[in-house]
């Protein structure tokens, strides 16, 4: 990929903008991009670059999140504070070509590094309301204030808060496909400190991570806190805007990661604001498992999607006809009667009963849980609770409910 039209190879201490931001770390890297942790030279304060590839198609794709970045940098800040700001934009050539680089607030470790930091086994209870009330005032802030539709919310998109200082607190490094070895001039105060240290901990690389999974990233909060998160100040923003759109002004058909897709999407029915409201749902059941809820894969005579749209149904009852035929990819996979026409028999098991027995939820626990997810998984996108109705459920206000 670092080739024509691909990423930009920075080293440790290269300067961008005519010296002001100084490159330190990788932070985590994309499809589209690598992202570095920086030093802003005129605030002194750390920023995180991110770089992209340099052929048309990214250059296209960097301007428009660039497009919804600054509608959200634009309008008041104490309700944008859940999703990620944009501080400033410019080029860059390098022997690869031209790179457009936004400087966004530097964030820490995302949410999936937290899922596996702690083995998959799901986060505690508490903490998984606290992630997904900031989850819920940014979606709520993009889909009524700015009419923004995400498109591509999971648990990698969603990063913590960093409460790392980056210039004290050891580097670790993840390694990622391409030379992260810093090399280059160290005659810059705080750049060469970090350097020092970058260059001991690449010794001690951890091995790159492998799966479907693509981004690194992080900076470490979550490795530093204990077993049971209590050291974790869950505070996260929204990131990665690329895919974003207007709800009334769509670009693509197929949006979202496989495993966050919203049924209207895959049966082509036309989508809103709600297809993010599906995937939180998944993305806060994965939180409380450790688990993704749905895992489709295509078989003897069945494709992926339909595996998806019987996996969707053994969990939330069957799809009320209407709505299975109702989108222009429907007769790909439904009969005139609304059933599935190559996966005929379903295995139903509704998801208290998951809870309770796979995850060794307390009957209660799965109960509450069960019902504050269930209406964001209505088949009818339009009775999906929205972000804002969301924030209002008893079960996010557990904790005042009990004291
Ligand atoms: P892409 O559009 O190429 O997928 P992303 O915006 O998703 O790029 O960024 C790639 C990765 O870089 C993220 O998954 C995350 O690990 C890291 N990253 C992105 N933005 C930040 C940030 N503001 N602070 C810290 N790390 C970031
Ligand atoms: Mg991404």
């Amino acid at each position: 990929s670092y080739r024509k039209g691909g990423y930009h190879a920075v080293r440790v201490a290269d300067q961008f903008a005519a010296g002001r931001y100084i490159a330190q770390r990788k932070l985590g890297w994309g499809e589209f991009s690598t992202v570095w942790l920086a030093y802003d030279t005129k605030t002194s304060s750390y920023v995180a670059l991110k770089i992209q590839k340099s052929a048309a198609q990214f250059v296209q794709a960097a301007l428009h999140e660039i497009d919804v970045l600054s509608s959200i940098a634009d309008s008041d800040p104490p309700n944008s504070k859940f999703v990620i700001q944009l501080i400033d934009h410019f080029k860059h050539t390098g022997p690869n070509g031209q790179h457009l680089c936004m400087v966004l607030e530097f964030l820490g470790d995302s949410l999936l590094r937290l899922i596996r930091y702690n083995r998959y086994k799901g986060l505690p209870l508490n903490k998984v309301r606290e992630i997904c009330k900031c989850i819920l005032i940014g979606l709520d802030y993009l889909h009524t204030d700015l009419g923004i539709i995400h498109t591509d919310l999971k648990p990698e998109n969603i990063l913590l808060c960093s409460t790392i200082d980056p210039a004290k607190d050891p580097l670790r490094s993840e390694v990622s496909p391409i030379l992260e070895r810093p090399e280059g001039n160290t005659n810059c105060g705080v750049t060469s400190l970090i350097e020092k240290r970058l260059k001991r901990r690449a010794r001690t690389a951890v091995a790159k991570i492998s799966g479907r999974r693509t981004s690194t990233g992080g900076i470490g909060d979550v490795a530093k806190a204990g077993r049971n998160l209590d050291g974790i100040d869950v505070r996260c923003k929204i990131v990665d805007f690329g895919n974003a759109c207007w709800a009334d002004k769509q670009f693509a058909e197929e949006i979202q990661t496989r495993q966050y897709r919203a049924p209207e999407v895959i049966l082509k029915a036309g989508y809103s604001c709600s297809v993010d409201m599906w995937s939180f749902a998944c993305i806060a059941f994965e939180l409380a498992t450790g688990d993704m809820l749905f895992t489709p894969k295509g078989g003897q005579g069945f494709s992926e999607d339909e595996d998806h749209l019987a996996q969707m149904m053994e969990l939330l009852g069957k799809m009320p006809r209407k709505i299975a035929i109702g989108g222009a990819q429907s007769k790909d996979f439904f009969d005139r009667h609304g059933d599935l026409k190559r996966i005929r028999r379903l295995k139903f098991c509704p998801l208290d009963k998951l809870l309770t027995d796979k995850y060794k939820f307390s009957v209660n626990d799965a109960q509450e849980f069960s019902e504050f997810l269930l209406p964001l998984f209505d088949f009818a996108p339009e009775k999906r609770p929205t972000a804002g109705q969301c924030l209002q459920h008893p079960w996010l206000n557990w904790d005042e409910q009990q004291s």
